[in-house]
């Protein structure tokens, strides 16, 4: 099969570009640095198929990031049929600039020229045919967004790449073309491939190039003996960057017509005075952030508990059933109730509600339908209370984590998300953080296996390592029913009513635990400097519908299969154990297996307020955030199954009240609502699920693995521990402080030691 690489700049539309001409549905980010590895796929609509590969966005083809190597090993070596240059017109220069490199391997080219629709829409124009004269490759314009122009692009691409390519470069005015021409010729005497890309690379003095072909230095070790440039001196790598700018200044940039507008620039800039403010920066980003979760999770939406609304009793609309209980009074009812019950819902908990009220009632009809066939009692209670019941907790959470992601890509599309990292990076640089790492931080909202195989951009390793070991501190989409079921529970012991400050104030601890452990990290075991941060700041822009939904879709997909298996299958094991003794014989939940099980591992857990302190079946947190170790929807997927067994066996009462399972766990257990802070604290910064593990190790190697694990143990123990105690006992914040001072005094004085040696 031909094969055709997309190469370009970050946040160029590569992405979009592969997604439109491969069917794919790779991640759009509008930040630089979402593509580390490279993706493959395949076109169909050209005379054969083509396969397509995405490399990671770039600036240049120097070996200076990974993301360099990549691109650049690929295109030397692996000799692509064609290369579709991706450029964004709004950005001619610095995108032109890779261009100019590329032109000088002996590869087909085509230059795609991106974001036609902005430019289009700003007024301005450029000429593309005197741009093809002038490079001496085909232009066509597109719009990856519009999925305008994409068709003429494969056809030009596929037209050359059945033609013969000559390399040639835009540097033959320049002071170095000289020297240049004579590397060239030797490495085509040695018959190198590539010569004249090879030529300049080893005349601008890069480190790779230099090694692979030590015979040429001498050439240019002599030549810059006599050699003195006023500006540059002999800082050859520094006069070619130059020499390219001067050219593309000079030759290409005339040909954007741009009419009198700018505006658009200036409205974003104007944004950003305010956005990424030095003092309310951070503060705008913590609004942001809790508006996200107001809108995902709050029961009181825009504050309606104050608008003084009816309630659906005082509306009449309830009534009594056989058991006394009241009840919607008709099917309407309860879907009104799903939006609206003297408080308005928000759109995170209506989606919640309809669709518990959707599995709630497919669960009662085949129990109903089993109990009506004469099912035998334990048929009954491995179906409803083994998979329905854990199912359908962790399914109704689909749509609260969909509303959540749905948010968060809207941020980063819009282009608010590589602020952030601006903003991080200004507030935590002198603490030993790039902005570089928050991007992978950030992403870790959404899942962390991505994000840890993004720290691939960043390249000290010691700045990977610590953080691949904070991103699960991010909490990701597969916590959030851990967050919400808690969450709420505790806004109903605390009276604090509503779960999204308490969902909030989650999300900020666990940053919160982050900046603290790597501050010791790099303190410590992690000493370094940190590399230098530069990143452009990308125009805010309107996000795609098309590029939402299909990550969305991509993501409910994902969920839904591992809903379907991973925690079916578990969910099957957790109710068979919490079901059965060692015996075989089903038994009462506390003398289970599970029960006896979770029962050794209790008093580990007593620090943390869940452990021997909740006595007989104060095991069920500890199964809980065990099984969590799987994935992290299992936490609760356990809650649901162990609370349906919990409601027959201990708090029947419960099931009336209509309590969620973490209330029926919580009164069944009598934890308080501090050690349910601290639970959800544990379950948040401790060891991440399988798949998170296993892309660490791989990620940090060996050696550092078991260092990671021990890691994330410590750190969840201390956090909640601290989190546990401090709430339960306001005084000892204190403790904890001196022996924070303490820490910090020891770590201080040995590293002034270790200085002074
Ligand atoms: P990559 O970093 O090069 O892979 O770039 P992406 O494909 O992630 O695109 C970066 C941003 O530019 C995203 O927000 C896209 O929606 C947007 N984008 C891509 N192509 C176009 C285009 O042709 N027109 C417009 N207006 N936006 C685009």
């Amino acid at each position: 099969m031909i094969k055709f690489a997309l190469a370009g700049n970050p946040n160029s539309g590569k992405t979009t570009l592969f997604n439109c001409l491969t069917g794919s549905t790779a991640h759009v980010g509008n930040w630089p640095g979402v593509t580390v590895d490279k993706r493959e796929g395949t076109y169909k609509k050209c005379a054969e198929p083509v396969s397509i590969v995405d490399l990671p966005g770039i600036y240049s083809l120097s070996p200076y990031t990974p993301e360099e190597v990549v691109s650049r090993n690929f295109l030397l070596d692996e000799e692509p049929d064609c290369v579709i240059n991706i450029v964004d017109v709004t950005n001619l220069e610095r995108n032109l600039y890779l261009t100019t490199q590329i032109l000088e391997i002996d590869v087909p080219m085509v230059v795609a020229l991106n974001m036609m629709d902005v430019l289009e829409k700003r007024g301005d124009s450029i000429d593309e045919r005197a741009l093809e004269r002038r490079l001496g490759v085909p232009v066509v314009k597109v719009s990856a967004l519009k999925e305008e122009g994409l068709d003429e692009l494969m056809q030009v691409a596929y037209a050359e790449s059945k033609k013969k390519c000559i390399a040639r470069t835009v540097l033959g005015e320049s002071k170095l073309a000289e020297i240049i021409a004579k590397v060239q010729k030797e490495l085509v005497a040695q018959q190198v491939e590539h010569p004249l890309f090879h030529a300049v690379k080893i005349v601008e003095g890069d480190k790779i190039e230099c090694e692979m072909h030590p015979t040429s230095n001498g050439a240019v070790a002599q030549f810059k003996e006599s050699f003195k440039d006023e500006l540059f001196g002999t800082d050859f790598e520094a006069l070619i960057a130059d020499a390219r700018y001067k050219y593309i200044a000079e030759h290409y940039s005339p040909l954007l017509k741009k009419t009198a507008h700018e505006w658009a620039e200036t409205k974003s800039d104007k944004a950003d005075k305010i956005i990424t403010h030095k003092w309310f920066g951070i503060p705008i980003f913590l609004l942001i952030l809790f508006a996200v979760f107001h809108v995902t999770f709050a029961e009181e939406f825009i504050l309606s508990g104050l608008w003084g609304l009816p309630t659906l009793e005082e509306l009449g609309l309830m009534r009594v059933d056989e058991a006394g209980e009241l009840v919607p009074a008709s099917f309407a009812v309860s879907l009104l109730g799903c939006f609206y019950d003297g408080l308005l819902y928000s759109p995170g908990v209506v989606l919640f509600n309809l669709t518990d009220l959707l599995t709630s009632t497919i669960s009662d009809w085949i129990i109903g339908l089993m109990e009506g066939a004469g099912a035998s009692q334990w048929a009954i209670s491995f179906i409803g209370d083994g998979v329905l019941s854990g199912l359908s907790s962790v399914l109704s959470f689909v749509p609260q984590i969909l509303t959540l992601l749905l948010l968060l890509s809207i941020l980063e599309d819009t282009g608010y998300m590589a602020r952030v990292a601006f903003i991080l990076d200004r507030l935590f640089r002198r603490y030993g953080i790039s902005g570089r790492a928050f991007i992978p931080m950030i992403m870790g909202f959404g899942c962390s296996i991505p994000a840890m195989v993004n720290t691939r951009t960043l390249l000290d390793e010691r700045e990977r390592t610590l953080t691949i070991r904070t991103i699960p501190f991010f909490s990701c989409g597969a916590k959030l029913p851990i967050l919400v079921a808690v969450a709420g529970a505790v806004g109903h012991m605390t009276g604090l009513g509503d779960g999204s400050i308490i969902s909030f104030s989650m999300y900020v601890v666990g940053m919160a635990v982050a900046f603290i452990s790597i501050i010791v990290m790099r303190e410590t075991t992690q000493r370094g400097d940190i590399t230098p941060f530069i990143m452009e700041l990308p125009p805010y822009h309107a996000p795609s519908a098309k590029g939402l939904l299909v990550h969305l879709w991509d993501k409910t997909k994902h969920y839904i299969e591992k809903v379907f298996t991973i925690i079916l299958a578990s969910t099957i094991v957790v109710w068979f154990l919490s079901n059965f003794g060692w015996n075989f014989k089903m038994v009462d939940v506390n003398d289970s297996i599970l029960a006896s099980l979770g029962k050794i591992l209790q008093p580990l857990f007593t620090p943390l307020g869940f452990g021997s302190q909740l006595g007989e079946s104060g095991w069920v947190f500890i199964v809980a955030a065990i099984t969590g170790l799987i994935a992290k929807e299992e936490v609760i997927a356990t809650f649901g199954t162990l609370a349906a067994v919990f409601a027959g066996v201990t708090v029947p009462e419960l099931a009336a009240e209509g309590a969620t399972d973490v209330m029926a766990m919580a009164l069944g257990t009598g934890i308080t609502w501090q050690a349910l802070v601290a639970f959800i604290v544990f379950n948040m910064t401790t060891i991440p699920c399988f798949a998170a593990v296993a892309a660490a190790k791989g990620e940090v190697g060996k050696g550092k693995f078991k260092w990671t694990l021990l890691f994330w143990v410590v750190t969840s123990y201390i956090a909640s521990s601290i989190c546990y105690t401090v709430l339960s006992w306001w005084w000892t914040a204190f403790i904890w402080l001196a022996v924070a001072g303490a820490v910090a005094v020891g770590i201080i004085t040995y590293n002034k030691k270790q200085t002074k040696n």
